[in-house]
């Protein structure tokens, strides 16, 4: 026995309660005519006729994307496949209906297909518990609707779910009062459905009498019945009838109601209606078919779109991470270029390094020779100057020879060459540091013209000097360098003039504080350099090429003036006409601060008396030099003894007492420095002079260091030693 599920499908037209723009109004009411439309075939069985409106209808909903009508559609859809068995199809339609209802606010459209749905479940046996679920929830809503006709329909189909499933008792709990229900609405189908579940129920509760009465009364109304689709529920009755009647075994009964069954299942079921449904079923399927190759194109276009940009995002990153790899590469060749540049710096800098210390060792190498060359070079100058003075000095008659002068001169001019050599070296090396002291600028340019005196006879020139009155008398300066500069030029002003005249004049050129500029100019009307050869002169060893060569010099004296008047901050400029005359300008500036120059004042030296006669010891390994020494002593009346070596002059300082030892710093066996080490060893404090070869400036340190008192370099002027002597010893007693 299975019921047919009773259903409300026939929709009320222009119920819209949604307030609609104008054109999609007049659409929506087209399309809520067309569903109706669809009802109605549905109602008359004219399912082909059904489905096209059904179809377009969805169709148009889909348009305007109304969901209630789209899910109205589908319902009417689902209600055309369901009833011709196609119940798989029915129950997806139901479900695609639902899924837009839940979209929406309609009450009522959810009721119809939650219902639907359940009589899809329940009538064809697919799953019932899942029906009753679904008219369950149906019955909430028509509750909420007070929908009374849907509540009395979903209450029978309950039932008769229940009966299906053998739950009378469960079922019958819905039949209950509805048929004073059902008569006020005066529902046919419902009637005959309630008398028909109502005589299943007694039937199954063996109360046969009322059972029949039951199935009769539903007959009745069948037959009242003129509306084709409720001829499907007499249908469903005639075959329950017929199975009532052999279960009571009333088989002509039984066989009766089952002709009719049969009649009208024919009747209902004929082929061209099932190929009409089919007709239509495959359309609307093609049309669903369509909605989905639309969606799926549009989730292409979609896809193209995010392709597109997924290109454009991949070509970018490749663009980018080509710029980053290129980047990089640079980054790597730069790395490696600078790599190697440091690796050749590296080269470099341990070549230059390697060149600085060879530099430096042959810078060393070249102090060692000068020094070791001025040292080697003075000690026989020592000996020759000397003797020859010693010879000249001895026998009167040789004064006058001119081998003998000859003789002087050329060691002197030796020994200047050496002094030069040595001086511009010293200067070159920065080794030469200015020594101050408060002086006379006109008192030593009086000093300097006078030495120079016995040239300008020599060449018969005059010799003039004009001074400024207003120099200071005392000044501060470097008094011995000032001196050779003005040596050098008026030497070289004197030699090459002839018969003329050489000025020699001292000015104040400005005064800043207490620094006084002094100008001085070394006149001459010599033979002039020519304007080409001006600059050439102060380079080292530069002569003039003259015509008459019989002069002698080194190329030296312009050199080491230029270098000395720098050492001054001061200028020197050169203005010179050949055969016309040469003037040469020294700018120097002196300071005339009185603190200072009583500083210096102060500490001047004593002249020193020789009334004296102190005992000295000499210690001197050169045989000439012992001589020269010995003589130079005795001629200013200085007891002496001489010994060759360190030891005996250790030795006679034990025994004997001297006022002063003059010590020579080169000898063999031990030398000076040591020597006077031992000395102080022994407790004598007697003053220790250095007489050496050595340029002082590089010996000094040493010299002091040994506690020596002093030093006189050879060759020196007798008058030198002899004012140390007396000054030292003056101290010492
Ligand atoms: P020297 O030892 O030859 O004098 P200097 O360096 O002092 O070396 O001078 C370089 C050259 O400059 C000299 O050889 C000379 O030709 C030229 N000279 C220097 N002073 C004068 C001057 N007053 N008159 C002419 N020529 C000069």
């Amino acid at each position: 026995m299975t019921n047919k599920p009773l259903r409300t499908f026939l929709l009320v037209l222009l119920s819209s309660q949604f307030a609609f723009a104008q054109t999609e109004e007049m659409t929506r009411k087209e399309i809520s005519k067309m569903i109706a439309k669809a009802s109605n075939h549905m109602l008359n069985l004219e399912c082909e006729k059904s489905l096209i409106a059904a179809k377009n209808a969805l169709n148009e909903a889909y348009q305007i994307n109304d969901k209630v009508l789209i899910a109205k559609a589908y319902n009417i859809i689902g209600l055309n496949h369901e009833e011709f068995s196609d119940f798989k199809k029915a129950v997806q339609y139901y479900e695609k209906g639902l899924r837009y209802a839940n979209q929406t606010n309609n009450d009522t459209i959810k009721d119809w297909l939650h219902n639907n749905l359940a009589s899809a479940y329940c009538y064809h046996k697919l799953d019932f518990e899942k029906g009753i679920e679904h008219y369950k929830i149906g019955l909430y809503y028509s509750e909420k609707l007070k929908d009374s006709t849907e509540i009395i329909y979903t209450r029978l189909n309950i039932a008769s779910a229940y009966f299906e499933i053998k739950k009378y008792e469960e079922g019958f709990k819905y039949l209950v009062g509805l048929e004073k229900q059902i008569q006020k609405g005066n529902a046919l189908e419902a009637q005959i459905s309630l008398n028909s579940l109502l005589g299943s129920y007694y039937t199954h509760s063996n109360n046969f009498v009322k059972a029949e009465a039951f199935y009769k009364t539903a007959l009745e109304l069948c037959k009242k019945n003129k509306v084709e689709f409720l001829q499907t529920n007499a249908c469903d009755l005639y075959k329950e009838f017929s199975q009532y009647y052999f279960k009571i075994k009333d088989f002509e009964n039984a066989y009766f109601y089952l002709e009719k069954y049969t009649a009208t299942k024919e009747q209902i079921y004929n082929e061209e209606r099932i190929n009409e449904v089919k007709k239509a079923g495959s359309q609307i399927e093609l049309d669903e078919y369509k909605r989905l190759v639309s969606q799926i194109e549009s989730e292409k276009q979609l896809q193209a779109r995010s392709l597109q940009q997924s290109r454009i995002i991949v070509v970018l990153f490749i663009i980018t991470l080509i710029f980053l790899l290129l980047f990089l590469f640079s980054l790597y060749k730069n790395n490696e270029i600078r790599k190697k540049i440091n690796n050749e710096l590296k080269i470099a800098n341990k070549q230059l390094k390697e060149a600085k210390d060879q530099a430096e060792e042959v810078s060393q190498l070249k102090s060692q020779f000068i020094s070791t060359i001025s040292h080697e070079l003075r000690t026989p100058l020592y000996g020759v100057v000397g003797i020859t003075d010693i010879i000249t000095d001895e026998h009167k008659e040789l004064s006058e020879s001119s081998y003998l002068k000859s003789l002087k001169f050329s060691a002197k001019y030796l020994l200047s060459l050496v002094n030069d050599i040595l001086q511009v070296y010293k200067i070159d090396e920065n080794k030469i540091k200015l020594e101050n002291s408060a002086f006379n600028i006109i008192e030593d340019l009086h000093l300097v013209t006078d030495s120079l005196m016995f040239l300008a006879e020599k060449n018969k020139n005059r010799l003039l000097l004009e001074v400024d009155e207003d120099i200071p008398p005392l000044l501060i300066g470097d008094r011995v360098r000032l001196s050779q500069i003005f040596m050098n030029l008026i030497g070289n002003a004197l030699k090459f003039t002839h018969k003329g005249r050489v000025k020699i004049t001292a000015q104040i050129e400005k005064i800043e504080g207490t620094i006084y500029y002094i100008k001085f100019e070394v006149i001459d009307n010599g033979i002039g350099i020519a304007e080409e050869d001006q600059e050439k002169v102060f380079e080292k060893f530069v002569q003039i090429e003259r015509k008459e060569d019989d002069y002698q010099g080194t190329g030296l004296g312009l050199p080491i003036v230029k270098q000395l008047v720098t050492l001054f901050n001061g200028e020197i400029s050169i203005k010179s006409k050949e055969n016309v005359g040469t003037t040469m300008t020294v700018v120097i500036g002196f300071d005339s601060d009185p603190k200072q120059i009583k500083y210096y004042t102060d500490n001047l030296e004593v002249e020193y008396a020789l009334e004296q006669n102190y005992r000295v010891l000499v210690v001197e390994d050169n045989k000439i030099n012992q001589i020269v020494t010995k003589k130079i002593l005795d001629d200013n009346n200085f007891p002496n003894v001489i010994v060759d070596n360190g030891f005996n002059a250790l030795d006679l300082l034990q025994k004997e007492t001297f006022d002063v030892v003059l010590m020579d710093i080169n000898m063999p066996a031990i030398n000076g420095f040591e020597t006077t080490k031992r000395i102080r060893e022994l407790g004598i404090t007697i003053p220790v002079i250095a007489l050496t070869a050595f340029d002082k400036q590089e010996i000094s340190e040493q010299v002091y260091a040994a506690d020596m008192n002093g030093i006189i370099i050879k060759p020196f002027e007798p008058k030198q030693l002899c004012k140390m002597i007396v000054q030292l010893c003056g101290t010492n007693t």
